[in-house]
């Protein structure tokens, strides 16, 4: 078991618990209150403003469309006025106004995004990096990013990026098409290249970049996975549910107060969007839970979690509980100890959840997948190096079908 490294911080007030302490120093940190119930253009300006003086609404930089900036999809113009309706922040855009994602701009009463054909990131990863366990095992996945997210979590882990207008990093110039052809480059020299990822940052806030690369990619045999905090709304995930293979969601706690305060965003919307994915036929979905010290690792939240996730997907999406590491705004807070994922996956367990797994971290059982019939040992994971002893997408024992989508 990890211990919390006491040299991170100053020592604890007297007669305030360590884990008072910490909590205390992270919302500190967060500088958020969130008094009862709160109008959403209410929330979206005590989150999103720097200021009380500044307007979300407006931006005093100029914006300069890149070579590959579109018209972007999801809202409405009224006079000079853009309204966004692609996620639940639903800005309204005076001209030259930005998006809280920092990627959709107003330029004359038009919405443009500016996250189209230029990724900061392109990598090759494993796909059980992303982390989808029950999506084509030991393949690799062409994963992608651009500068922005619409929201913004104190603990994000890819801050330089996802925290970052597009148009102030480094990028590739990258098309749909040319992304589709270097894809199909990749697979001819390693066949083991099957999909893309659209991850690391947001891909919320390329949506339109995501959705052309998908359909293309889609025509040509190419799986197309999402890696979202499923902050978008219903009739844009849907139009995107019909071009993608797997959607993997962070849903980052389950208490409505630590995602305001925490990550600028509102978990009803977070579950309607699950909810919404898994009743698209053809998408696969897993969960994922970053466990943060203090903020959200109340065992009794966790189990109220599983029990929704079991009431509203049922026991065969897998939800993995992965450990925290100090990064970004919450730097004074420890890593996740070893214990409190492992309690988690037990609550999971226990409230009937078939696949549960442990992640960023190694442990004995939390990264291999058992039959929920007999319990025996279907694939076996050791970080990314995997044993798959399925049959066809059976228990290689009892014949039960492993959920998931295999070949
Ligand atoms: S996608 Fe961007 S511009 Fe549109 S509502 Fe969300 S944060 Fe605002
Ligand atoms: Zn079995």
């Amino acid at each position: 078991m990890s211990k919390p490294d006491k040299s991170e911080g100053n020592p604890p007030e007297q007669g305030v618990s360590r884990r008072d302490f910490l909590k205390k120093g992270a919302l500190a940190v967060a500088s958020l209150t969130a008094a009862g119930y709160i109008l959403k253009q209410d929330f979206i300006k005590k989150v999103f403003l720097e200021s009380p003086n500044d307007s979300i609404f407006t931006s005093k930089t100029q914006i300069t469309l890149g070579k590959w900036s579109r018209k972007a999809l999801y809202h409405t113009s009224r006079g000079g006025l853009v309204e966004c309706s692609l996620c639940p922040n639903e800005c309204r855009l005076d001209v030259g106004g930005r998006g809280i994602c920092r990627s959709r701009v107003n330029v004359n009463g038009v919405l443009y995004t500016l996250s189209y054909g230029n990724p900061c990131s392109v990598n090759i990863d494993p796909i059980e990096k992303k982390p989808l366990y029950h999506f084509l095992p030991e393949t690799k996945a062409f994963s992608i990013a651009t500068g922005g997210c619409n929201l913004r979590c104190k603990f994000c882990q890819n801050w330089e990026i996802a925290q970052t207008n597009p148009e102030d990093l480094k990028t590739y110039e990258m098309p749909p098409e040319k992304l589709v052809e270097n894809v199909l480059t990749a697979k001819s020299r390693d066949s083991l290249v099957k999909s893309i990822a659209y991850t690391y940052s947001e891909p919320t806030a390329f949506y339109d970049y995501m959705l052309d690369s998908s359909k293309l990619a889609k025509s040509k045999g190419i799986r197309n996975t999402v890696i979202t905090a499923g902050y978008i709304n219903e009739e844009p995930l849907k139009e995107l549910c019909s071009h993608v293979h797997a959607i993997k969601v962070d849903l980052k706690g389950f208490n409505e107060r630590f995602y305001r305060d925490v990550c600028g965003a509102e978990l009803s919307e977070v579950l309607k969007a699950i909810k919404t994915i898994h009743g698209e036929k053809g998408v696969w979905l897993e969960i994922v839970n970053l466990v943060v010290p203090t903020l959200n690792d109340d065992l009794g939240e966790i189990q109220s979690m599983c029990e929704w996730v079991y009431e509203n997907v049922g026991p065969d999406v897998p939800l993995h509980f992965s450990r925290f590491h100090p990064d970004y705004k919450l730097k004074n807070l420890p890593p996740t100890p070893a214990q409190t994922l492992i309690k988690a996956r037990e609550k999971a367990v226990e409230a009937g959840l078939h696949y549960v797994y442990v992640g960023n971290l190694a442990t004995e059982k939390g990264g291999n997948t058992y039959c929920p019939r007999d319990g025996t040992l279907c694939v076996e994971r050791k970080g990314y190096i995997v044993k798959n002893h399925l049959k066809d997408g059976k228990c290689p024992t009892c014949g039960t079908k492993i959920s998931g989508i295999w070949i």
